[in-house]
């Protein structure tokens, strides 16, 4: 699995952003990014000269909108067209969703819990939704320095509320980044994961070798790893076979021989990952394993200076015979800036129901 660091929620000049195309990918080509989701509000305008930018910068600029309006701000990606959001009010968001899909693309919801402002009408999430099945993403994380703000807290929380009620939903990060100019504040980073064969080995411009749509589709299978900091991901070996971030564990309950055997649990810290571009002070971190068990594993792991590949194997252990396991991840947690915070989550593997071990 090759894994593209991507930046999915920004704004240009045609919606509320100080920006061109050309001047947000130069910068987020200069912050190592291989791929970024143009979203402006209510328009898809910005994207006239998308092919010849990204062929100058090397890196791929995915479709998309964000879906701007009273009631909350949704961003949808890989769209072929325009979806028309005017005719939705409060409670027929489902039937937006369900035209994003039709017109190709994912829809996840941004900053959902973004006090608004003048500026910043219906930031706050209040649509209801139906059918949560048909939510791509949730995007947890939104600004930069995202893991020590509450708003960013509380959409970590839905998220989680979400698969322990059993909803397969992605997590993302998106800076929202309307201007170019420094920041000194950390910047968070979504890795989506993609198969090997799908990135031809040319250096540079490995990200113009992917599709647009095989990055939608990693996200829409929630192969996504979030981080500001080293690349955290996951792999688990139940059953002589691999499980990536994404993907789901069958359940082995027709199989007693096979439900004794333990779950191996793969999980790599990359600190070699846009070498230069970000720190973490030195330190001794966590390593955690959460599931909707709770946090089932937890390591002391150090934080590396000179940019090394960290690995990690351990056993899951079986849970509680009437609570069966339905997901898990992996976090980071460390201390940056005298906070102790959240540095990097995974997306989440998925046990059938019924599933495995019991
Ligand atoms: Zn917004
Ligand atoms: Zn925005």
């Amino acid at each position: 699995m090759k894994w593209l660091a991507c930046e999915l929620h920004t704004h240009t000049l045609h919606s509320d952003g100080s920006q061109t195309l050309e001047e947000l990918a130069a910068g987020a080509a200069n912050l190592g990014f291989d791929a970024i989701a143009l979203t402006d509000h209510n328009t898809m305008s910005a994207l006239i000269g998308k092919e010849e930018i990204e062929r100058i910068y090397g890196l791929r600029i995915i479709r998309g909108m964000e879906w701007t309006t009273f009631y909350g701000h949704m961003v949808t990606i890989g769209l072929s067209a325009f979806a028309d959001w005017r005719q939705v009010d409060r409670d027929r968001i489902d039937e937006g969703i369900e035209a994003v899909h039709r017109l190709g693309g994912i829809a996840g919801l941004a900053h959902p819990y973004r006090i608004g402002s003048p500026a910043c009408t219906g930031c706050f999430w209040e649509y209801e939704i139906g059918n949560w099945s048909a939510v791509d993403y949730i995007e947890v994380w939104s600004g930069t320095f995202p893991s020590i703000q509450t708003n960013n807290r509380r959409a970590f929380d839905l998220w989680t509320d979400k698969l322990n009620e059993g909803y397969r939903i992605a997590a993302t990060s998106g800076r929202d980044w309307h201007a170019q100019g420094e920041t000194d504040e950390p910047i968070s980073v979504t890795y989506l994961g993609i198969e090997d064969d799908a990135v031809a080995e040319n250096g540079d411009a490995a990200a113009l070798s992917i599709h647009e749509e095989t990055l939608i589709q990693a996200l829409r299978e929630g192969r996504a790893s979030v981080t500001i900091g080293p690349l955290l991901t996951l792999k688990l070996n139940a059953d002589d076979a691999d499980y990536p971030i994404g993907s789901t564990v069958p359940s082995v309950v027709e199989r007693p021989e096979a439900a004794a055997q333990p779950i191996l649990v793969n999980l790599t810290l990359d600190f070699s990952v846009r070498a230069g571009l970000w720190s973490l002070p030195k330190q001794i971190c966590r390593l955690k394993l959460c599931s909707n068990l709770g946090e089932e594993i937890s390591l002391e792991v150090p934080s590396s200076s000179d940019g090394q590949m960290m690995q990690f194997e351990v056993q899951l252990t079986q849970s509680a015979p009437d609570i069966p396991r339905r997901w898990i991840r992996s976090e980071l947690w460390g201390t940056v800036r005298g906070a102790y915070v959240r540095v990097a989550f995974t997306n989440a593997i998925y046990f059938e129901e019924g599933g495995y071990p019991r």
